[in-house]
């Protein structure tokens, strides 16, 4: 069974996808983590991240041990994979890992859970549960504002809803596979809705998909 979970940052995603793997003991891929990892190797790189052939390049080049690095969690390498991910070249050159991933889940799970941007559109249309988790602009600069200071971040308010409404604006607006609920995936609006609220509404629309 494939979980594809979409939405923009700060929605909720990762703690939903959290509760989702520890009741079901599927495999997860937090797919936000491979584009964070391209920027970031693009920057490292002293490249641009909206340079296409330098992106594309090193998409192709990544490599699993990547993803463990820390520095990915930081809004630098937000911003650098949403520019990466403008970039038709670096989609393509990430979906088959993706795809392999959500079919074969390692460690013999019996499904996995992918979270994006167009996991229910474009990598798994075949998803059997769809759902797309958003909330308002304002509410998730709160959230991450407050997980900025909560890790001992200098952050500013404004800073960090500028930064979000610019990252949701070139998700939704890039012409290859843009951030969008698909039409069969169920919506959930976070913005009044505790954690255990948001779980328990997944948890019975996933179910009601399996019977
Ligand atoms: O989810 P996260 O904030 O880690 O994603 C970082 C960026 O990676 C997003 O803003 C988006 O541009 C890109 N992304 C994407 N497609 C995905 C996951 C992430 O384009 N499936």
């Amino acid at each position: 069974m494939i979980i594809a979970v979409d939405g923009p940052a700060g929605a909720g995603k990762g703690s939903l996808c959290a509760a989702l793997e520890e009741h079901f003991g599927f495999a997860r891929l937090d797919t936000g983590l491979l584009y964070r990892a391209v920027g970031m190797k693009v920057l490292r790189g002293g490249g641009h991240p909206e340079d296409a052939a330098v992106a594309e390049a090193a998409a192709h080049a990544l490599e699993f041990s990547e993803l463990d690095d820390p520095e990915l969690r930081s809004d630098q390498a937000g911003q650098a994979a949403s520019q990466v991910g403008a970039v038709p070249g670096v989609r393509a050159a990430l979906l088959d890992f993706q795809r392999d991933f959500a079919s074969n889940p390692p460690g013999g799970a019996k499904g996995s859970i992918l979270d994006g941007r167009d996991i229910g559109t474009a990598v798994c249309p075949e998803a059997e549960a769809k759902l797309f988790i958003t909330a308002p602009l304002d509410v998730r600069a709160q959230r991450r504002y407050k997980e900025l200071q909560s890790r001992g971040h200098e952050a500013i308010y404004a800073t960090v809803f500028e930064d979000m409404k610019k990252r949701d604006e070139r998700d939704s607006g890039r012409a290859d596979a843009p951030m969008a609920k698909a039409d069969d995936a169920y919506l959930l609006d976070t913005g009044d809705m505790s954690i255990s609220e948001v779980v328990a509404a997944a948890l019975q629309f996933i179910e009601s998909k399996t019977k």
